[in-house]
């Protein structure tokens, strides 16, 4: 496995979660990963599939990326080909008969192409040793960019016995056990790496100046490569004319535009010829930009897999990027609108999503931590520490502070005095702590070098969080302090205490 990642990719090592899914595979098993963006899907179908040798078949939505992943495999010497209907029909001639004398090792099609008679037939003839399914979100009815064609697919391959490795990077619950059960993976077969990106600050914006705002942002930001998505093709049209005025070098695309004025539009923002694109959603499935610097959303967004699909195309290259949700009343009324055209039977769901979604802009809670939680709402809710709402809770990470203050709360019996608990935690010396043999405590003295100021400004904090609650000027625990005890929140705060003698070195709990 090493051996074909460095001989084909030039890579030293995998990624999380790349070598388990390859491992599945080549044991001919069929897996579910769910990998951030830019976490390194490919390779994790293209590494098994050098290995397997015969024909490794990827299934993708996105014909835009097809070109792109072929030319690369084939610089590298690895024989690969695509079928999507941007080819001619000589192009596609020589294509099926290359496939007919096995001279492809992997082949990428859209799933539409099930649709076709003779496009199936030659499968049967052919050696497919695993079928990939990238962006597997759109396989279920759940996803959030649905392919009916999907149903066709499936109803074919059901009768390979390759393996199956499906590939997404925003899976709900409902996708996940969707995507499992339509290509029947275990649940001991789904990888999930965390889907957190630590180089994002996310924030919400509800101005009513939108446009100011986003005028101000671009022209303090000069030098960034930037995204600014619109929800509606009108509104990037008139997001660009006020950019004309103002003379801010910019480029846009959306889906009414010729096709040659919108891959020329493409191609200036992937080369940084032109630093700012504005766009509707349907620019950016598989481009591989990895300097954009931040992505303004001029309007809500449907969904928050939708959101973050499109946000999370910032900081690809692992460098602070910021994503911004500029969001009105107006937003959540246009997108109940188009909710109310849909087809009725998901209309339900739909509207679900777009609860969650308004709740997102509402949220004082660590807003990426409020994604992942919607994608893992087992996973508890870790503040990020740069987000809008972090930035409001505080910088200073206290956790390894409250860690102390709670224990020696608990120790101490509640409900306790708020002084007393303070005395004890600097080590002081009185009549009081004698007598109940407080000094005997395992946290006696923990916060010996924090000034008592320091100490009780970290108690309002963990009062304010509904750690600790108080009852007649005395204090008792409240059962989600459990969560700091067991490490599986962190706590911030806007205080920094500057009057401790030793800095500490506080391990953030991730
Ligand atoms: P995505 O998960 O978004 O589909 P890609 O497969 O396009 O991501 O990979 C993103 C980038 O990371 C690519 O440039 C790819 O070559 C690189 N990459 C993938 N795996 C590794 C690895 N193990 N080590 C270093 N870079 C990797
Ligand atoms: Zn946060």
């Amino acid at each position: 496995m090493e051996d074909i990642l460095q001989r084909y990719f030039g890579y030293e090592t995998f990624r999380t979660g790349q070598r388990e899914l390859i491992s599945f595979v080549l044991d001919n098993e069929s897996a579910l990963g769910i990998l951030p963006t830019g976490g390194g899907k490919s390779i994790c179908y293209q590494v098994p599939g050098i290995i397997k040798g015969g024909l490794t078949l990827v299934i993708s939505p996105l014909i835009s990326l097809m070109k792109d992943q072929v030319d690369t495999l084939n610089a590298s010497g690895i024989s690969a080909a695509y079928l999507n209907s941007n080819l001619k029909a000589a192009e596609e001639r020589e294509i099926m008969t290359g496939l007919a004398y096995n001279r492809y090792q992997f082949l990428y099609v859209a799933p539409e192409r099930f649709n076709q008679l003779t496009f199936r037939q030659m499968l049967n003839q052919l050696d497919i040793k695993l079928i990939a399914f990238d962006e597997a979100h759109c396989i279920s009815k759940w996803g959030h960019d649905f392919r009916p064609s999907y149903r066709q697919v499936i109803n074919f391959i059901g009768r390979f016995s390759c393996p199956f490795l499906a590939v997404t990077a925003t899976a709900t619950v409902d996708v996940k056990k969707d995507i499992q059960s339509l290509l029947n993976i275990a649940d001991d077969h789904v990888i999930e790496t965390s889907t957190g990106r630590d180089n994002l600050a996310f924030k919400v914006d509800p101005t009513y100046q939108k446009e100011k705002m986003v005028r101000e942002y671009v022209s303090s930001h000069r030098h960034d490569s930037g995204i600014i998505y619109a929800g509606t093709r009108k509104q990037v049209e008139a997001l660009s004319e006020q950019f004309n005025h103002l003379n801010i070098d910019h480029t846009l695309y959306h889906a009414g535009l010729p096709k040659a004025e919108r891959e020329e539009n493409q191609a200036k923002f992937v080369n940084d010829d032109c630093p700012v694109m504005i766009a509707t959603n349907a620019f950016g499935m598989g481009i591989d930009k990895s300097n954009v610097r931040y992505v303004i959303h001029y309007n809500m967004p449907q969904d928050l897999e939708s959101y973050y699909q499109e946000a999370g195309r910032a900081g690809r290259d692992g460098l602070d990027s910021e994503c911004i949700l500029l969001f009105s009343d107006q937003d959540i009324r246009l997108q109940q609108f188009f909710i109310s055209t849909s087809d009725e039977a998901i209309q339900e769901k739909k509207k679900e999503k777009l609860e969650k979604m308004v709740h997102y802009t509402k949220t004082t809670q660590c807003l990426q931590g409020t994604i992942i939680n919607y994608f893992n709402p087992d996973e508890h809710l870790q503040p990020c520490g740069k987000c809008g709402n972090c930035l409001r809770q505080g910088s200073y990470n206290m956790t390894t502070e409250a860690l102390k203050i709670l224990s020696c709360l608990i120790r101490m019996k509640e409900p306790v005095n708020r002084l007393l608990l303070i005395k004890v935690l600097r080590g002081e010396d009185n009549h009081e702590i004698k007598d109940y043999h407080y000094h005997q405590l395992s946290t006696f003295g923990l916060l010996k070098d924090y000034e008592t100021k320091d100490i009780s400004r970290f108690i309002d904090t963990l009062l304010f969080n509904g750690y600790i609650h108080e009852v007649n000027g005395r204090m008792i625990c409240h059962p989600s302090a459990k969560e700091v005890i067991m490490g599986q929140t962190k706590v911030m705060t806007h205080y920094e205490p500057i009057n401790y003698k030793e800095k500490v070195t506080i391990k953030t709990v991730t």
